[in-house]
């Protein structure tokens, strides 16, 4: 059963990077130490946003992040006050590596999901774009984790360099016990944005032909699949999350951004001072956001426009929907 899931201004969203630091050094690496800073944050800090957040929302999901989180050495207090805090769900991402023993740190009933990275079906694919030796650490990480009695997702960022693997997963997923699997789509930013002229984002074809059928494959072993909608018809809604969900992206030099498109330019709607969130001045996101283009999503357009058509008339083909649009497949 397919669903598109829309969004909802009753949960909040909350994208905390507690570090930029981690062991590895992925191709495509999102992180932008310039931007995003390149300290780890005090406990206490940790703990003084969490409470602005809980504050804010009753229905928050916190999902921590990095670099890799569990380098930081107090993540598990982290959890342990999202969780006194009244979070609705706490998920860590990680690149499998699971520093300083979290998880005998942490139990099944603090944390909902213990998310893991792999980009790639082989050893060899995955490798490449992740580094030598990621691809066993994170497979030990995920038998370790479900050992233990953690729920686990998987995330999987689609480029030219491992579409052709995407459908090697199934089986790969099965046998580990997955319970959630995440299809991404490579955003252009980061590293992948210093790759220039390089053609990472898979042809909108290649997407639709190949995308929906491994996600209902997948799907029918029983696992939830989560893949952005990416492309919209010119007579489907379009809607920019920024403006009518309530998704935070938190950095730790302050900056809050609502768009993870924006992330590679000083564009944050809110920034934390002395612990105190606050709006910025114009120009920022919010500015973005309000354009209406008939190519849908406006940061798509400026950032990744090789992904958009148009017809002899110069009108779009079809729209890019907002990158945080999903669809959920379940079997
Ligand atoms: S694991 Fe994540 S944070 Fe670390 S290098 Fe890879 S993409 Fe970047
Ligand atoms: S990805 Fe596009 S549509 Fe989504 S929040 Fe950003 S600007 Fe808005």
């Amino acid at each position: 059963m397919k669903k598109t899931v829309t969004f909802s201004k009753d949960a909040t969203n909350i994208f905390f990077h507690i570090l930029t630091n981690c062991n590895l050094k992925c191709r495509h690496c999102y992180i932008n130490p310039e931007q995003h800073g390149e300290k780890s944050l005090p406990s206490e800090t940790i703990e003084a946003w969490l409470k602005v957040f809980a504050e804010k929302s009753k229905d928050a999901n916190v999902i921590f992040l990095g670099g890799e989180p569990t380098m930081h050495p107090d993540l598990s207090l982290a959890v342990k006050k999202a969780k006194v805090l009244g979070y609705n769900s706490i998920t860590i991402d990680t690149n499998g590596y699971l520093f300083n023993d979290i998880l005998s740190k942490v139990t099944p009933d603090d944390v909902d999901y213990f998310s893991f990275s792999l980009d790639g079906a082989t050893r060899q694919t995955n490798d490449m774009i992740r580094g030598k030796g990621c691809y066993d650490k994170c497979i030990a990480g995920i038998q370790k984790a479900i050992t233990k009695g953690f729920h686990t997702s998987l995330i999987y960022t689609v480029s030219t360099d491992n579409i052709l693997e995407l459908d090697l997963m199934a089986p790969l997923l099965e046998d580990l016990g997955i319970n959630r699997f995440f299809i991404q789509v490579i955003g252009i930013r980061g590293k992948s944005a210093e790759r220039g002229r390089e053609r990472l984002q898979v042809s909108r074809s290649e997407w639709l032909k190949i995308i929906p059928v491994v996600a209902n494959k997948i799907a029918r072993l029983g696992i939830t699949v989560i893949y952005p909608k990416v492309y919209l018809s010119l007579d489907e809604p379009f809607e920019c999350a920024g403006l009518v969900a309530e998704n935070y992206f938190i950095f730790p030099n302050g900056r809050v951004y609502r768009c993870p498109l924006c992330e590679d330019f000083p564009l944050h709607s809110k920034v934390f001072k002395d612990n105190i969130l606050l709006n910025t001045p114009k120009i920022n996101e919010y500015d973005l956001f309000e354009l209406n283009i008939p190519e849908g999503c406006v940061m798509n357009k400026l950032i990744q426009p090789d992904n958009l058509s148009y017809k002899k008339d110069g009108t779009p083909e079809y729209k890019v929907a907002c990158c945080m649009l999903k669809e959920e497949v379940r079997g």
